[in-house]
C-alpha cells in the first residue's frame, strides 16, 4: 500500500513542522491571484515547476505535514492514515495532467518533484524535463552503466539499496538499486545538478503543494530569485517569511482548481 514508502523510512525524532494550520483566500483574492498568475505564466520564458505531497493527495495519497498528515499523526502518537488506493494503483491527478498538457505547449521548461508516487511520469512528463529529488518507488537504477528501469511494481526497498534483480544489457549485467532517499541520503547530483541549473534560469519557479520544508531541496526556488525570477507557492500553509513580498506570489487553495485554470492560458496563447 502507498503507505509502504513512510513505513520503510528509518525513524527520526525531528521531522520539522508538522499540522500546521491551512488556509484558504477568500473568493475574490483567489480570483485576482488566479489572473495574476496566469499573466505571469503566459509572459513567462522559463517556468519551472516545483512540487510537494500536495499535488498528490487528490490521488489517494497522504501528505505529510496537512492536518492528516504522516508526519502530523505520528508527532500525535496516532496510527499513521489509511490510503485510499495503493501508490501502484494510483493515477496522475488534474494537477499532473495539466503540467504535462503545459509542457507540451512548450510553456513549462522543467519539473522538480520531492515526490517518490512516480506520478510525472506516469502522466507524461519526458524523463529529461524532470528532476525527482527523492527518487521513484517505481525506479530500479543500474549503478554500472547508469540504466534506469521504470517499472510497473513498487521497488521493495527503500534507501538506494540493492534490489533482487540485474541490469539486463548483456553487457553489464550489475546488481540493481532501488532510487528512494532515507533521511540519511544525499540528494543524487544526476537530479539536483539539472533542478538547480533549470531554477537559476527561471523567471518564474511555481511551487505546487509543497510547504518547503526539506532542505536542501526547499533551497532550490530561492535560486530563481538571484537572477530576477519570481517563486509562486500555491499551498494551504502560509507562505515562508525568507521571500521578499516583491517576488513572491502565494496562493492559499489547494492545487487543482488552480492548476486548472491553466487551460485558459494555453487556449489564448
Ligand atoms: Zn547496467
Amino acid at each position: 500500500m502507498s503507505l509502504g514508502y513512510a513505513e520503510k523510512l528509518s525513524f527520526i525524532e525531528d521531522v520539522g513542522n508538522v499540522g500546521m494550520t491551512e488556509h484558504f483566500d477568500p473568493s475574490t483574492i483567489l480570483r485576482e491571484k488566479i489572473e495574476q498568475l496566469a499573466i505571469m505564466i503566459k509572459k513567462s520564458k522559463h517556468l519551472v515547476v516545483f512540487t510537494g505531497a500536495g499535488i498528490s493527495t487528490s490521488c489517494g495519497i497522504p501528505d505529510f505535514r496537512g492536518p492528516k498528515g504522516i508526519w502530523t499523526l505520528q508527532r500525535e502518537g496516532k496510527a499513521l492514515p489509511e490510503a485510499s488506493l495503493p501508490f501502484h494503483r494510483a493515477v496522475p491527478s488534474l494537477t499532473h495532467m495539466s503540467l504535462v498538457e503545459l509542457e507540451k505547449a512548450g510553456i513549462l521548461k522543467f519539473v522538480i518533484s520531492q515526490n517518490v508516487d512516480g506520478l510525472h511520469l506516469r502522466s507524461g512528463i519526458p524523463r529529461e524535463k524532470l528532476s525527482e529529488l527523492h527518487g521513484n518507488s517505481f525506479m530500479e537504477t543500474c549503478p554500472s552503466c547508469g540504466a534506469e528501469y521504470f517499472r510497473d511494481f513498487e521497488v521493495e526497498t527503500i534507501g538506494l539499496k540493492e534490489t533482487s534483480r540485474r541490469c539486463s544489457d548483456a553487457k553489464c549485467g550489475a546488481r540493481l538499486k532501488d532510487t528512494v532517499l532515507d533521511w540519511e541520503d544525499a540528494l543524487p547530483p544526476k537530479e539536483m545538478n539539472p533542478a538547480e541549473k533549470h531554477c537559476k534560469q527561471a523567471d518564474i519557479v511555481l511551487c505546487l503543494g509543497t510547504s518547503l520544508q526539506i532542505t536542501p531541496a526547499c533551497n532550490l526556488p530561492l535560486k530563481a530569485l538571484r537572477g530576477g525570477g519570481k517563486v509562486v507557492i500555491v499551498n494551504l500553509q502560509v507562505c515562508l517569511p525568507f521571500f521578499s513580498p516583491n517576488h513572491l506570489l502565494c496562493v492559499n487553495e489547494v492545487v487543482d482548481p488552480i492548476t486548472l485554470s491553466f487551460n485558459n492560458i494555453r487556449n489564448n496563447i
